[in-house]
Parts: structure tokens; sequence; C-alpha cells
């Protein structure tokens, strides 16, 4: 008997979806146009209507519509962005590729999203933008963060790369400040056979901009009105998001149905449970519990075949790549104490009951070894 249950499992989420995608690979080949053209503005149409947007510009990657969003917002050398230091390395590479400064404040304990008290307290005459992140599809604070935005006359760029389909009261994120960024990176939740990205707004003016941005910054070909960039998506990965697009509200609600049931397996144990903001309805990307003897609990799971993952074991304000902002340890204690305590537990829709239940029974065997402190 295989008892072993993977963190991750891609082929699962493939299988019944095989014979479509070949076809919709296929169209593409007859179609032979790569780069943009009909499938590329069908798949942006169709998101764009999922998620009540007036806008979606289609790229090939959650960075670099994190990118396209610094530059839509003419933020440069000088500019300071609030951001959370415990994300994807990703969020905070947007703003510094556009020469502006990172400025990170620390999370909350429970939601592992950033404080708005702590954004609030550091907004500066130079500061133009909020970058806030939906971690582990967990929605931001919007309206608290919306208001500090507001009464400073300051952007709102959400990254939603690990937030397709949570919605904020009723609203899906993404939609709420102004502009926001997804990522189709074969791991998240709407996922392409490589790599993708997404920008989406309800704005006219940003949106045309974004598709110049993207292409080079040109909106007639040969003719370039700024710097731009290539970051066209592929018609192959939008003719498969077309198709997987299609299931992502189930996938959603499978993923929910995988958190509750650990919710309540793991209740009586000494590890602290991811919880859903009243108000808001999570998108379950990941399912991240936390406990201080986290290290040894990761081995004890992965010498039972458990698969697990940290996101993510160091904050970004400790990266040696920001070493230049100056930073140090003991700045951010809340992110940096989720670095040492988070574990993700397998999360994907496909999880079995079964495979759920070995999760937790391999787990209260470790507390029942060691005890529950
Ligand atoms: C995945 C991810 C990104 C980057 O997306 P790519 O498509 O891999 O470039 C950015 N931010 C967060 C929070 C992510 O999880």
């Amino acid at each position: 008997m295989n008892d072993s249950v993977p963190y991750l499992d891609l082929r699962a989420q493939l299988r019944p979806l095989r014979a479509e995608i070949e076809a919709a690979i296929a169209r593409v080949l007859d179609e032979c146009a790569f780069c943009l053209g009909p499938e590329v503005a069908a798949f942006e149409r169709e998101f764009a209507s999922f998620l009540g947007a007036r806008h979606c510009i289609g790229l090939n990657s959650g960075t670099s519509a994190l990118h396209v969003a610094m530059r839509l917002l003419d933020i440069g050398p000088g500019d300071e962005v609030i951001t959370t230091p415990f994300t994807f390395v990703a969020t905070s590479w947007a703003i510094t590729y556009v020469g502006a400064r990172p400025v990170y404040v620390d999370i909350r304990e429970e939601t592992f999203n950033i404080d708005p008290e702590q954004v609030a307290r550091a907004v500066t005459p130079r500061t133009k933008a909020v970058l806030a992140v939906h971690l582990y599809g967990q929605p931001c604070d919007i309206d608290a963060l919306l208001e500090i935005c507001r009464s400073h006359n300051i952007a709102l760029v959400e990254d939603a790369a690990q937030a397709h389909g949570a919605r904020y009261r009723g609203k899906y994120v993404g939609t709420l400040g102004g502009i926001g960024c997804f990522s189709f990176y074969p791991t998240k939740n709407l996922a392409a056979c490589g790599e993708g990205g997404a920008l989406v707004t309800d704005d006219d003016a940003l949106a045309a901009r974004a598709r110049a941005l993207r292409d080079h910054g040109s909106t007639r070909r040969y003719y370039h009105d700024e710097l731009g960039y290539n970051y066209r998506m592929e018609a192959i990965q939008a003719a498969v998001l077309r198709v997987k697009l299609k299931h992502l509200a189930a996938w959603n609600a499978a993923r929910q149905r995988v958190a509750q049931r650990y919710t309540e397996l793991l209740a009586d144990t000494p590890l602290r449970l991811p919880r859903q903001v009243p108000g808001t309805e999570c998108a379950w990307h990941l399912y991240v519990v936390r406990h201080p003897r986290r290290d040894e609990l990761r081995q004890h799971l992965e010498s039972r075949g458990i698969g697990c993952a940290l996101h993510y074991p160091l904050p970004l304000h400790l990266q040696k790549a920001y070493a230049q902002l100056g930073y140090k340890p003991g700045d951010f204690p809340v992110a940096e104490k989720a670095a040492r305590e988070c574990l993700c537990l397998p999360m994907y829709p496909e999880l079995t009951d079964e495979q759920i239940e070995r999760v937790a029974q391999v787990i209260k065997e470790f507390f029942a070894k060691h005890g529950h402190s």
C-alpha cells in the first residue's frame, strides 16, 4: 500500500482535461497565430468577465504584470512603494526593476497579510503606491488599505498571483485596488502549461498603455512611443487557460473542502491553523499551519512520504539581493516568526479524503511521540 501523499499533483488536474487541452493546442497550431492573436484576446475577455473587470491584458508572467503595474503608475527612482516582506520575491522585484525603493512593513499574525496600521505609519511624501499581496489566497484588508491610499492619494496595486477567484465582500480580488496582477505559473490556482500572467484594470487609459508596454511600447508596428518589453502572452497558454478557467470555481470549492477537512481533523493538535476572515472567501492556494517545532515536524512528515513546503523560509528584507536596503533581523518580527514557523501541507483540488486523513494521522503521530509543547 502506498500511503505517501505528494505536496502537489499537477498530473491529477491534467488527466481529465487532457483531450480538451490537446484539442485547444491543436487549434492554435492550425491558426498559426502564436503570440497574442485571437486566442489571447478570447482569454482576456473571458478572464475579465469572470472577475467582473473591464480589461484584462494577457502577459508572459506574473512578474511581468507587476513590472507593468509599476510602469503604469510612473513609479521610478526616488519613489517608495510600501509592501510586505513575507511574499514571493517577484512582488518586490517589480519595485526594484523601475528603480524605486521597496519599503517593507510587517504583516498581521492571523492572516500573513500586510498590516494596514503599519502601512499608514510608513507613508512618506515619496510614497507612490501600496503593493499588497493576497498571500496563500487570503484576501488582504482591502477597505483599510483603500482608505489609507485614498487619504494620501497613492495607488493600491494587488498582487493576486495566489488568489484567482478569492473574494472580498463579494468582489473578486484583483479588481479592488485599481490594478490587479495575476500569475498563471503551473502551481497556481489557475495555471498555464508553462508561463503566463495578466494585469486587470477598469481604467481604459491604463489598459491601453499596458497593451503597448507588453508589446515593445508600440500601438502601431515599428513605432515605439515609450520604453516597452516583450511581455506578450503566448496563444498556446491562452488556449490552455480558456479550458481551465471553466473549472476554476469548482477547483476553488474543492480546495475549500480540503481546507475545511484539514481544519476539522487538526483542531485538537497544537498546530495553529489558518482561518478564513469573515466577509472574505479564501482561494486556498496553500494550507499553511504553524508550530515552533516546524522543522522537526517537517522532517517527520517527509520521512513518512508526506510532501510539504516552506512559503517562505526567509523574508525579503533579509535576502542577500536586498542587503543594500539596510534592513536587519528583528525589523519585522511577525514576518520573521512566520518564516520560522510556517509549514505548507499538501493542497490541491484533487486531494482525496483518504489522503487528507493520512496527512492528519502522521501529524498526530508526531505530537503523540514528541509531546504537545
Ligand atoms: C507566483 C507569484 C508571482 C510571480 O509570478 P510568475 O508568473 O512566476 O512570474 C508574484 N507574486 C506572488 C505572490 C506569487 O506567488
